[in-house]
């Protein structure tokens, strides 16, 4: 059996991960508060790649185990990307979630529904114990920025995300129930099948189990 630190202080981020990583054999899931120490993990890096790099190498060395690590963030075609990497600080550094839906919304109140297309894109980077970064895994969900919040479900901009119907069709979720809604008032199962986080650990795991097998 061998460990995988989840790399994070983000209680949301860490749920949806031991969700995702629920049928994970021969690995046994820490979160940052299991290991007992605080560590400080630093973002100061210029693209999702490096700051995902930068945390799951900082929690290896630190702990002598496999880390993993994720930097995401939400892309609004109709300001250029923004907030990208920048989403947890869009709205400043001690911005609620509340904060950073209502800072996007002021910034897009001229933004007409067929201009607000947007995508929620997922970095990973999987640590070795001696620090070396492995492997980096990118998952991107395609959606569009609705004009208010609806739901309560999630965190982060969930309930102004709309995922779009090719996103819910691949997964053969395309029911009316759940075509134009939010990620906020999405079942969590939804989300977990479709999600930028989702499509990178469904890439990360292949990788997961090559390694407990060499
Ligand atoms: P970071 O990866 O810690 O820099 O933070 C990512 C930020 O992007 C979060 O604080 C959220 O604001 C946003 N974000 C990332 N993933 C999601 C998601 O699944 N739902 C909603 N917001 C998200």
């Amino acid at each position: 059996m061998k460990t995988l630190i989840l790399s994070s202080y983000n209680q949301n981020k860490i749920k949806e991960f031991r969700y995702l990583l629920r049928s994970l054999v021969g690995w046994g899931l820490v979160d940052l508060l299991g290991i007992g120490k605080r560590l400080r993990l630093l973002e100061d890096g210029s693209s999702y790649q490096e700051n995902a790099k930068i945390k799951a190498q900082e929690v290896a060395q630190a702990t002598g185990h496999f880390a993993l690590a994720d930097d995401s963030g939400l892309e609004v075609d109709a300001l250029f990307g923004a907030p990208g990497m920048y989403s947890a600080r869009y709205a400043g550094q001690t911005a609620s979630d509340e904060d950073s839906m209502n800072f996007l919304l002021k910034h897009l109140t001229d933004v007409k529904e067929e201009h607000r297309t947007a995508r929620f894109r997922c970095v990973l980077c999987l640590a070795g114990p001696n620090g070396d970064p492995i492997f980096t895994f990118e998952g991107v969900c395609e959606g569009t920025i609705l004009l208010h919040q609806q739901g309560k479900h999630g965190f982060g901009y969930d309930p102004l995300f709309i995922p779009t119907k090719e996103e819910l069709l691949t997964v053969g979720f395309a029911h009316p129930n759940f075509l134009g809604k939010t990620f906020g008032e999405l079942p969590s199962r939804v989300k977990n099948r479709i999600s930028h986080r989702a499509k990178a650990i469904q890439k990360l795991i292949p990788a997961l189990d090559q390694i407990l097998s060499s």
